[in-house]
């Protein structure tokens, strides 16, 4: 019997990290990963936070709790395997008022449903104890939040394909997916490959993709640019580990946080800004088609809607670097405007449902002989080898 073709469209590292886990449950089969840019992990995957998420902020029994949580511990071990950055510096989420307390109560019973191990609620001298500069009124610690290099990890997962005999192509942008009974014709790079089966892991074109495969328009990806500063290396003492304010339930997004990277600098940010193109990460970048997808899209003007002081109010972070230190000096209030330099950014794809609700959970369908992941934001690196066996479980399905 000749061996079964599959292939991945992306190489982030959803579709690595898928990659590597088909190459374990199907040996014999032909993997190929396309990816359109020169190399691996030049979008999300590589413009990120570095956090190792522990499970604190979702919806109990949800997908984004439960391949969080096994994903932390597949993605402990694989960096403790292969000699890649891992540092459990520990995250206080911080409450700076009467209503935050409450919203950080509801985070604590999250934690526990999900299983966070060693959170502690903290008040007074014992929030000073773990951050000394952070002023609160009540505190969240969970002390297992670690951070990564998820390029390194990344890449190491590239090598591990390779090394189990699949192959990473890049330069090979994927232009057409047609399905039919038998088999499934993608075109990468002029080319036609004829495979068995197809996974997509498009990032922020994965809802363009999985159209092609015939899979219905909504949710559309909806691109939300994170603006980065980093504090000058004297001030890097302003925080030991990671430090974040209470998220606004209505909003996916986690705020803007103080993030030490394991170079050992310290990042403050992102914001979330609509971009005006999908993998625009410099403010001046437009790309007519993205925007007028955005716009076009029912479900984005009903955001906009109910969304637009929270819009305004990121737009204000973004132009005015006071204006984003306020927010972070509302929990670390000794940080001074002169304290950052403008960092790196990054885009989210963030899917949107027509009904203009953003998508909260992790979304993975099939269309006959292509599973698509149409939904992965944060905590996706961290949950990347838990989501890569939800797909392979998934894809190998049958029917
Ligand atoms: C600002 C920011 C901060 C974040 N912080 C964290 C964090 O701290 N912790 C965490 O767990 N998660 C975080 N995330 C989320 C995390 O980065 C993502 O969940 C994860 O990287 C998704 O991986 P991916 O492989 O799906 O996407 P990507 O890395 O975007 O990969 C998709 C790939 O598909 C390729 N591609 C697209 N179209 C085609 C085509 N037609 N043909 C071939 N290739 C194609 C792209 O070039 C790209 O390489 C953050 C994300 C952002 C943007």
């Amino acid at each position: 019997m000749a061996a079964e073709r599959i292939g991945i469209v992306g190489g982030g590292i959803l579709g690595l990290a898928v990659a590597r886990r088909l190459g374990q449950v199907r040996p014999d089969a032909a993997i190929s990963v396309l990816e359109k840019e020169q190399d691996i992990a030049l979008h999300q995957s590589g413009r990120n936070s570095g956090v190792v998420h522990a499970g604190i902020y979702y919806a109990p029994r949800s997908l984004k709790a439960q391949l969080c949580r096994r994903g932390v511990g597949l993605l402990r071990a694989y960096c403790s395997e292969h000699d890649l950055p891992y540092v459990e510096c520990g995250k206080l989420v911080v409450a700076v008022d009467q209503t935050e307390v409450e919203r950080l109560r509801e985070l604590e019973r999250r934690a526990e449903a999900n299983g966070v191990p060693g959170v502690r609620w903290l008040e007074g001298d014992a929030i000073r104890e773990v951050e000394p500069h952070v002023a609160a009124v009540a505190g969240l610690h969970s002390p297992t939040t670690a951070i990564t290099d998820y390029r390194a990890v990344a890449r190491a997962l590239r090598s591990d394909v390779e090394s189990a005999g699949g192959t990473v192509r890049t330069g090979a942008e994927v232009t057409e997916v047609a399905p039919d009974r038998e088999t499934v014709r993608v075109t990468a790079a002029g080319e036609t490959l004829e495979l068995d089966r197809l996974v997509i892991c498009a990032g922020l074109q994965s809802d363009r993709l999985a159209r092609k495969a015939g899979d219905q328009r909504e949710p559309v990806i909806v691109p939300f640019r994170g603006e980065y500063y980093r504090l000058v290396p004297e001030r890097e003492s302003l925080v030991n580990g990671l430090v974040y304010p209470v998220p606004d339930p209505a909003y996916p997004f986690l705020g803007v946080h103080f993030t030490r990277r394991v170079d050992g600098g310290v990042d403050v940010g992102p914001n979330a800004v609509l971009a005006l193109a999908r993998e625009g990460y410099r403010r001046r970048d437009v790309r007519l088609a993205d925007v007028r997808e955005t716009l076009g899209s029912a479900g984005f003007r009903r955001l906009a809607r109910r969304h637009w002081r929270m819009g305004l109010r990121e737009l204000k972070g973004s132009a005015l670097k006071a204006a984003f230190a306020a927010e972070a000096r509302r929990y670390v209030p000794e940080l001074r405007t002169g304290d950052l330099v403008r960092g790196v950014a990054g885009v989210r794809a963030q899917a949107l449902d027509p009904d203009g609700s953003l998508v909260d959970d992790f979304r993975i369908g099939r269309i006959g002989r292509v599973t698509a992941v149409r939904n992965a934001p944060s905590p996706g690196a961290t949950s990347s080898l838990a989501i890569a066996e939800y797909v392979v479980a998934e894809v190998l399905t049958d029917g």
